[in-house]
């Protein structure tokens, strides 16, 4: 038990989160390595919602709630850390659910089919009946009434090359990765570079309170590439100040 007073409570228990994920066949080897590199970038934001953030985080809404058909594409490490909270964002923007696996095996699509079903959500993604062209074959397989013919697709925690192929698709792609140098973030058409679970809870709040009017407001004079570059000057600034910090107290600063 990771006690609550514990300075990196949230932080560990995220990884509790994916260590069982791992043993219930849900998270992949590589989702283990792939949430270090997440840590990794949270550490340097500072493990809050950035303005950056909010403001991809609501506009994403806004693109969902018009979409014609929105689905949030999910994996192994979406399942374990989010899966209760994904659902609740899909109902309240109107969104399908889809399974969609980079190390694509049947047993863990079941599992992770069975997590959400569990948890009271049919999700697609179990019978895939359609390809994303450009992507060999099992990332590449989908469901015609999904991702195939969605609109708009959040792909959180994606990968590059998908994330291309859905762009060259001409569908509109969200994505959440708290990397913003990855290819999928400097792919996307909104990056919103903050962590999975923090991300979608603010996703529903903005969902519960934005109604269609307020939507089309949102969506004008977006650019993903300020979002990205306020990103990297938040963490730059960071970086600064911490190491002035430290360098008044080696008494070193001139
Ligand atoms: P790309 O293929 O886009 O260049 P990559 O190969 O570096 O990215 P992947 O393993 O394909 O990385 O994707 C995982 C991404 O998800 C990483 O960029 C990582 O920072 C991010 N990530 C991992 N855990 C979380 C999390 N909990 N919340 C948000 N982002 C996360
Ligand atoms: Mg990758």
């Amino acid at each position: 038990m990771i006690p609550k007073s514990h300075p990196r409570y949230e932080s560990l228990m995220k990884r509790e989160k994916i260590i069982e994920g791992f043993k219930k066949g849900i998270v992949a080897h590589a989702g283990l390595i792939a949430h270090g590199r997440g840590e990794t970038f949270d550490y340097l934001i500072g493990e809050r919602s950035e303005d950056f953030a909010l403001e991809a985080e609501k506009v994403a809404v806004a693109k969902m709630l018009l979409a014609k058909n929105a689905v949030i594409s999910v994996n192994g490490n979406v399942t374990a850390l989010a899966a209760k909270e994904v659902i609740e964002l899909a109902d309240n923007i109107g969104a399908k659910i889809e399974v969609n696996l980079f190390y694509r095996t049947e047993e863990r699509i079941k599992k992770i089919v069975e997590e959400f079903r569990r948890l009271g959500k049919d999700i697609l993604g179990e019978e895939p009946d359609a390809k994303i062209p450009n992507l060999e074959h099992s990332r590449a397989l989908c469901t015609k009434d999904g991702i195939y013919s969605a609109d708009v697709v959040l792909v959180p925690l994606e990968d590059g090359d998908r994330t291309k192929a859905l762009r060259d698709m001409g569908k509109f792609v969200i994505t959440i990765d708290l990397n913003p140098l990855s290819r999928t973030a400097q792919t996307a058409n909104i990056t919103i570079v903050d962590e999975l679970t923090r991300a979608v809870k603010n996703m529903i709040d903005f969902a519960k309170n934005m109604n269609v009017e307020e939507a089309k407001k949102e969506v004008e004079g977006y650019n993903n590439y300020t979002i990205l570059a306020k990103s990297l000057e938040h963490i730059k600034k960071r970086l600064e100040n911490l190491s002035m910090e430290l360098q008044s107290s080696s008494g070193l600063k001139t």
